[in-house]
């Protein structure tokens, strides 16, 4: 097997940060209620990350209910993670489970980054702040798979309750709620002249893309609450907006540093027992009513195989005891690819500090139908001196929303600390390379125009005057392009019919009881848009299928 580090290699981890976070982590003690002969509670969530964190936040409604939330990561409350400006710098950090793909045949072999967040709010704690929500027809076709109570105008009452949108009141928006949204941190004179020059390409101004259409170029919306310089704007993670005010609460414990090595169930296939690893030492937890696993889109369906629900063969391969032959389990995995032009700044804007800066949302053209979900993303970043981006560097990058290609998680072994194997099989449906190829062209063409309608740009470097032809693209697009980490779908919702379906419209696991999953993985097929605003969805709707009982 050829291996090929070339797109690692070109996006270096920052050791000397790395060294000074991992000497500032504090030892944990063990919590008191974890402490005792035999702990028991009525809820226990796996995973404090985007869903995990909102599921708890419905739970604590419930009155009196016991619930223990795990995490495996450390706390968050840092600089590094909090502020704004630092978004993308935590690759390869102790909040980084350091995930690596299998090689990619279909693009020269790469091993592709798989970051996820290792840390209290999980992935919305190292993301990129975008706020995107999808398109109402991406939630409309999962209800049209089989799964009632997905369509959008379900789900959208869960959106609305869980932000706090700086922009206009508008029917499709929230205020209230706990996750601070604006475009306040992307409006600067570089997104504002990008916007007009690209209008007059012929793209339309949208000013809220989660509205009443996504189609057109915008302000980036980010979860980012402003604050003055130096810092700009604080982070809205999932930890922060939904569990950290009830840290007190004595319905919950929450255990971080600590790892589920695997579920056990009764006879009858209840949950039985949660099994955690704390420093060493392993305890198992009795769960009293459900467990909810949200430890997101690679690790959920590992936990799964580990507690003997997957396919039968393959868990029997490794000595796994089968309880549930669910051969869905880690299939499916579906993640969108992004492909960049890059010019170096002609100017830099010396107040500019957000590398975020415009979306645009698009079937492929200006002017193109808008109808149904978008096949396109388009996202800008205005790299001046931004930790973990190239200085100095404005980037069009194209996000092809909808691939054909699928792959899988596996285990392995089944030692819980080895990590699961990911094969993302990037590009191996041969409409997923023209698709790419053809939004490759599209922000070329679109970078090429702002570079001649206003002063900001120096002429392209990448992929460069030498690269014209179909063949070379495809070439720079096998060499440069990146995995998005908006991996979802490998415990896919769906009806009985589906023999692939893990959970079902109600998140449950299907074979066994009290057991549900919410994160990432449950998603059929991918959003039109990043994947945080969706995850928070989707951990609410689980809160609300709960508490409804
Ligand atoms: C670098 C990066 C940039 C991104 N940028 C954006 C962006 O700008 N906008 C956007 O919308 N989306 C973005 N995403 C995607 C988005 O953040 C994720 O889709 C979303 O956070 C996934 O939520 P989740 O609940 O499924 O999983 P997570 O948020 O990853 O939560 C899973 C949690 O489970 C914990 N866990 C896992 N296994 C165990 C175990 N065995 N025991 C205990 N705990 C465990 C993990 O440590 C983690 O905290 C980005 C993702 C990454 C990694």
């Amino acid at each position: 097997m050829l291996y090929n580090r070339r797109v690692l290699d070109r996006w270096p981890v920052d050791t000397a940060l790395n060294t000074r976070l991992r000497q500032a982590v504090k030892p944990k003690p063990l919590p008191p209620a974890l402490a005792v002969p035999a702990p028991a509670f009525d809820y226990i969530v796996i995973g404090a990350g985007s869903a995990g964190c909102a599921v708890v936040a419905s739970l604590l409604t419930k009155p009196s209910v016991t619930i223990l939330l795990v995490e495996a990561g450390q706390e968050n409350e840092v600089p590094e993670i909090q502020g704004y400006t630092q978004a993308m710098n935590l690759r390869g950090t102790i909040y980084d489970w350091n995930n690596q793909s299998q090689p990619q045949t279909c693009m020269d072999g790469q091993l592709m980054p798989y970051d996820a967040g290792k840390v209290d709010g999980g992935s919305s704690s190292i993301n990129g702040m975008i706020w995107v929500r999808g398109n109402p027809a991406d939630y409309d076709g999962w209800a049209a798979l089989g799964n009632p109570g997905w369509d959008y105008n379900s789900v959208l009452p869960v959106f609305k309750r869980q932000e706090q949108w700086a922009g206009p009141a508008s029917p499709y928006r929230g205020q209230q709620g706990p996750i601070y949204v604006t475009t306040g941190l992307t409006t600067n004179p570089v997104s504002a002249d990008f916007m007009s020059a690209i209008t007059q390409m012929g793209y339309e101004a949208n000013s809220d893309y989660n509205g009443a259409t996504q189609y057109g170029v915008a302000f980036s919306q980010v979860n980012a609450k402003p604050v003055p310089p130096p810092v700009y704007g604080i982070r809205q993670d999932s930890f922060n907006a939904f569990v950290a005010g009830s840290a007190t609460s004595p319905q919950l414990t929450f255990a971080n540093q600590t790892m589920v090595t695997k579920i056990t169930f009764d006879s009858q296939r209840n949950v039985s027992q949660v099994i955690l690893s704390i420093d060493g030492q392993i305890i198992p937890v009795t769960c009293l009513r459900e467990t909810i696993l949200c430890a997101g889109a690679l690790r959920s369906p590992q936990v799964l195989m580990l507690s003997g629900i997957g396919d039968a063969r393959a868990l029997k391969q490794l000595g796994i005891p089968v309880l549930v032959d669910s051969p869905g389990v880690g299939q499916n995995l579906q993640d969108q690819l992004i492909s960049f032009v890059v010019h170096p700044l002609a100017k830099q804007d010396p107040n500019h500090f957000s590398p975020m800066c415009n979306n645009i949302f698009t079937n492929g053209a200006p002017g193109a139908p808008q109808t149904g979900a978008p096949d396109y993303e388009v996202q800008t970043f205005y790299m001046k001196n931004n930790p973990g981006f190239p200085p100095n560097q404005f980037a069009v990058g194209s996000i092809a929303l909808h691939p054909l290609s699928r792959g899988s998680i596996t285990l392995s072994s089944a030692n819980y600390t080895d990590p699961p194997l990911i094969q993302p099989n990037l590009l191996c449906n041969p409409q997923d390379v023209q698709t790419s190829l053809k939004g490759l062209k599209m922000v070329r063409e679109i970078a090429n125009y702002f570079e001649a309608n206003s002063d900001w740009l120096s002429p392209e470097t990448m992929p460069g005057p030498n690269v014209t032809t179909d063949q070379q693209l495809i070439a720079y697009m096998d060499e440069s392009s990146v995995p998005d980490f908006h991996y979802v779908g490998t415990c896919k919702m769906g009806p009985n019919s589906d023999s692939m379906a893990v959970v079902d419209s109600k998140l449950r696991v299907r074979g066994v009881n009290n057991l549900r999953v919410a994160d990432g993985s449950i998603m059929p097929k991918v959003i039109s848009g990043n994947t945080n605003a969706c995850s928070n969805m989707i951990g609410g709707r689980c809160g609300d299928f709960i508490l409804q009982g």
